[in-house]
């Protein structure tokens, strides 16, 4: 089998490579500067007056609503305001600077849960999730990209307050970036847990593109998407996908093509999105993952797309995440 054949002619793979606009959680332009950071820059950033913070609460994301109903929501917030919502100054760390707010520090912390109980009933401030300003893109596309770093890094230094080797209790080391343990001198790094996502695709006798969408056991509503799984060890790209879609639908892969990742903070996933070669077309699935799956054309495709998320019927998924992201652009694409 032939890993890469899809690759071997990298320009053209590059000119086939749709933009990727309206993909939630991707775009970030901070300077994350990570290798120049030490003990002394989360006081530097603190004391900077032009600094901004993005202030959270387990999964959800502190933002203040517009003067008026049309107006934009805000999520970053001058120290000040910081304080008076109730931040805990400890959990505070760096996500980088933003070169074009004159490179101004961004910062991330928790507010206790006191702060967020008091915010229940303001008419100012509220908690949203952060799940929901991805889906609805409820704050600019290169924001969502510094909130989804945010709450994957708050999330690690959360749940791994210790050190993995000997049990010490771990110090924050070049602002927010690391975790050093003190006695054993071991160091932690964030983890991101790569993910495949793929839109698997089968071309018939007569020519004829489908592709496969899936009901996941998991799913309330009727929608249909992409397959996706957890890579492991030592796997590449490529064979993830393949084991994956036999796993879940029993179809042998050949070529994969990666195309591009997105982020997915719930909690420290990095989906990497992908075409697949379906090599056999005859489903089974498994059923504790899948209710159904079955082939589509582009035109059936484009009916369950027209639906919206809202629909009873069976559609697709919302335009911001990558698998939606996926099925257009194969849709929007010629067949060869
Ligand atoms: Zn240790």
């Amino acid at each position: 089998m032939d890993d890469f054949s899809f690759s071997r002619d990298p320009f053209a793979a590059a000119r086939s490579i749709p933009a990727v606009d309206g993909v939630g959680f991707m775009h970030n332009r901070l300077d994350r500067d990570t290798e120049h950071r030490d003990e002394t820059s989360i006081p530097v950033m603190l004391a900077d007056s032009a600094a901004g913070f993005y202030l959270f609460h387990k999964d959800t994301l502190v933002v203040e609503a517009g003067a008026t109903k049309s107006d934009a929501i805000r999520a970053i917030f001058d120290k000040g305001a910081a304080e008076a919502l109730g931040t805990d100054m400890e959990t505070v760390i760096i996500l980088g600077t933003d070169p074009e707010e004159g490179n101004a520090p961004r910062l991330a912390a928790l507010i206790s849960d006191a702060a967020a109980q008091k915010l229940e009933g303001s008419e100012r401030y509220r908690l949203e999730s952060v799940r929901t300003l991805g889906l609805h893109g409820l704050l600019p596309a290169d924001q969502l990209g510094a909130i989804a770093q945010a709450r994957g890094l708050l999330n690690w230094h959360e749940s791994h307050p210790y050190c993995s080797k000997c049990g010490t209790k771990t110090v924050v080391t070049l602002g927010g970036a690391r975790r050093d343990c003190p006695n054993c001198s071991a160091i932690h790094f964030p983890r991101t847990d790569p993910a495949v996502i793929m839109l698997v695709l089968h071309r018939d006798e007569t020519g004829t593109e489908r592709c496969l969408l899936a009901h996941h056991t998991r799913f309330t509503g009727p929608m249909y998407t992409t397959l996706a799984g957890f890579m492991e060890q030592g796997e590449t790209i490529e064979n993830a996908v393949r084991r994956e879609v036999f796993e879940e639908a029993a179809i042998r892969i050949g070529a994969v093509r990666y195309m591009a990742s997105q982020p997915w903070p719930f909690p420290s996933s990095l989906m990497l999105g992908c075409y697949a070669e379906a090599l056999t077309n005859e489903i089974t699935i498994d059923t504790t993952e899948l209710t159904a799956a079955q082939w589509f054309t582009r035109g059936e495709v484009k009916e369950l797309m027209a639906r919206g998320t809202d629909s009873e019927l069976p559609h697709t998924p919302g335009p911001f995440s990558i698998a939606a992201w996926l099925i257009r652009s194969w849709v929007n694409s010629r067949e060869a």
